[in-house]
């Protein structure tokens, strides 16, 4: 038997859980709700993270763009995918939802700015 200890991070409350896999049959226990369950299984099969983070702006006073991942990428690629966008220099104006990034590093997800700067 496998057995793993996660925290929930869907929500706040942040629950302790374990996830145990016997026989290809995964259980989880400790969590609060059923979002936790889908979170437990996924996070020790093919765990992923929305990656938030900022772009340099070429700007005398907005140095910085907040940027963000529409959707979860694989938690393997994130240190590759934040070189990606510390590539990244932006000219103003740029409106939310901008596309920054598409399709990053294959993934199908694309990378978009999180705020207007006009
Ligand atoms: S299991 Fe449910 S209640 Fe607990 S942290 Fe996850 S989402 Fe929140």
């Amino acid at each position: 038997m496998k057995e793993w200890d996660v925290v929930c991070i869907v929500c706040p409350k942040g629950c302790r859980m374990k996830v145990t896999e016997e026989n290809n049959d995964m259980k989880v226990s400790g969590n609060q709700c059923k979002r936790g369950l889908t979170y437990g299984v996924k996070e020790v099969t093919n765990p992923t993270r929305v990656i938030t983070s900022t772009v340099k702006v070429n700007h005398p006073i907005h140095r910085r763009m907040p940027v963000v991942t529409k959707g979860a990428v694989p938690k393997g690629m994130m240190l590759d995918v934040m070189k990606e966008i510390n590539l990244i220099e932006l000219e103003l104006p740029i409106m939310v939802g901008d596309m920054i990034i598409g399709d990053v590093l294959g993934t199908g997800i694309n990378i978009v700015a999180s705020r207007t700067i006009k």
